[in-house]
């Protein structure tokens, strides 16, 4: 069996009193700190009322090496795929080849596209700003040490960075009240073994660096969010810090908002909403194609993108966070074209898993062998973001089967499992009630970066904080919002 506690019991046992007792000062913690999500309704309307985020009770264990391999490799990324962005050669090679079965990606690129040409290919902002999340599953294949494995890299709307940060706050302060108790596991609590998560004051760091950037006083960062957010609180830190350490303003409008509310001067190139001056765009929507059911909202988008307002991410970086681009950048030729350093490009392989495209190439011809001979070692991904779109183990080949056409598969990228460690156990509680179990952790790591895509130079560059979300193992996915999941915080062993 896979491990990485090596026989360590942890979580410490907890009687029922003591579970009961941690569970309301986490709970009420997460209330009086805005550790809240807006509570869940029938109609989706606006609801007044917000819950507790779904939480683990205590911080699950992560090897102190691997953490630190992480976030160390975050710089690397964030240049990784600003180069990505850029080439525009490269990503119009694999729009080709998802040309005709991903209408929504395929709309991304023709937009970007248009826009190339109503710029005549001079961006009105040469700056863009990208504020990523690179996830992990720790791998711990039978013989060999645990290492890490991407899952994947988010280059829009990656999201919990502002209550990522209240996790761990709230977990150091269950620790020092004494509530994790005596029994045996609680020596690892140290609290130096909990470190301080600097996800919300980083992220508002990268959109503050931006709009000093942009260089206009009393302008605003624009935040395009959902119309029924529920996650809205954890963009409501992001603001509040943005503010507080920066003295910016923030604004959140719906992109049918914007397309109502929203002006652009095609003499300055001016973006405002509702008669303010846009210097940042941020996006928290606009990542998947509900997002797009009113033709307002491309209308929005392509005046964004036309504007010189800072775009976070721009249309190509948006495009470059497809599941796509990640099976290619698994070929050390396409990757070293884009990392010429064979140490860095080597210390980022390190962290892959085997992808496979599902085209007519060999590598698809093996991806088809795979799957009728091993499907239970592989999960199946479509270009999507926001969780619940995945098709995993045996399920797969009778879900391509039921797809038809064949050439519809080209759409989907065939990823090898990772395998996490087996012996981790933990309690999440959600609305208020304490479940236990197995569980599984995915790390993100958070970097922004800024640079400029006319002469490619690197204006700022840095890792950002964390989050820690944490599901039961029986559960495939790990959305937080959508049901599956829980925020977590760190404890390194
Ligand atoms: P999304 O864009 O929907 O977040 P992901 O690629 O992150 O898509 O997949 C969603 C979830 O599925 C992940 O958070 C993880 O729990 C699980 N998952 C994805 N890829 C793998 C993999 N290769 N091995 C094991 N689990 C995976
Ligand atoms: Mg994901």
């Amino acid at each position: 069996m896979s491990t990485i506690l090596n026989a360590v019991t942890y979580p410490p046992t907890l009687t029922e009193e003591e579970t009961t007792n941690l569970a309301i000062a986490l709970r009420d913690w997460s209330l009086s700190h805005g550790l809240v999500i807006r509570a869940p309704t029938e109609t989706n309307a606006a609801d007044e009322s917000s819950v507790h985020v779904p939480l683990t009770l205590h911080p699950s264990p992560f090897p102190k090496n691997l953490f630190d391999q992480a976030r160390g490799l975050q710089t690397a990324f964030n240049e990784l795929y600003a180069k990505v962005a850029d080439d525009s050669e490269f990503l119009n090679r694999i729009t080709e080849e998802l040309a005709g079965v991903d209408e929504f990606m395929s709309d991304l690129w023709k937009l970007h596209l248009e826009v190339e040409e109503i710029t005549e290919g001079v961006p009105a902002q040469p700056l863009t700003l990208g504020l990523f999340r690179s996830d992990y599953l720790l791998h711990t294949a039978p013989t060999a040490e645990p290492c890490i494995r991407q899952v994947e890299l988010n280059t829009i709307s990656a999201s919990f960075g502002g209550l990522s940060s209240l996790v761990a706050n709230c977990h150091k302060f269950l620790n020092k009240s004494g509530l994790y108790g005596v029994a045996t596991g609680s020596e690892l609590l140290k609290d130096e073994s909990m470190p301080v998560n600097p996800a919300a004051r980083g992220l508002a760091k990268g959109l503050g660096v931006a709009h000093n950037a942009y260089g206009v006083k009393g302008s605003i960062v624009l935040f395009v969010v959902q119309k029924f957010e529920r996650n809205a609180f954890d963009q409501r830190w992001l603001e509040y810090y943005l503010l507080e350490d920066f003295g910016v303003v923030s604004v959140r409008a719906s992109l049918e908002e914007i397309a109502e509310s929203g002006k652009f001067d095609p003499i300055t190139k001016e973006l405002r909403y509702k008669g303010r001056h846009v210097a940042v765009v941020y996006y928290r929507a606009g990542y998947t194609p509900t997002d797009y059911t009113e033709p307002a909202a491309w209308e929005a988008r392509k005046m964004m993108e036309l504007s010189k307002a800072i775009k976070c991410p721009s249309l190509a970086t948006h495009f470059a966070g497809a599941k796509k681009v990640q099976q290619v950048l698994v070929d050390e030729l396409v990757l070293a074209k884009f990392v010429p350093d064979p140490d860095v490009r080597s210390q980022i392989r390190a962290t892959f898993a085997d992808i496979l495209p599902l085209d007519d190439s060999d590598l698809g011809k093996k991806a088809r062998k795979l799957i009728e001979t091993c499907p239970e070692k592989y999960v199946l991904k479509p270009q999507r973001e926001g969780g619940g779109n995945n098709v995993y183990r045996e399920k797969i080949p009778g879900y391509l089967r039921e797809l038809n056409d064949e050439t519809l598969w080209r759409g989907y990228i065939l990823m090898e499992l990772i395998e996490p460690p087996q012996d981790v156990q933990n309690a999440i509680i959600r609305a208020g009630k304490v479940r236990k179990g197995n569980v599984i952790s995915e790390l993100g790591v958070f970097g922004c970066v800024l640079w400029d895509i006319t002469t490619h130079e690197i204006k700022q560059n840095f890792e950002a904080g964390w989050l820690l979300r944490t599901k039961f193992a029986d559960s495939e996915e790990g959305g937080v919002a959508a049901g599956f999941g829980s925020i977590d915080s760190v404890l390194l062993i």
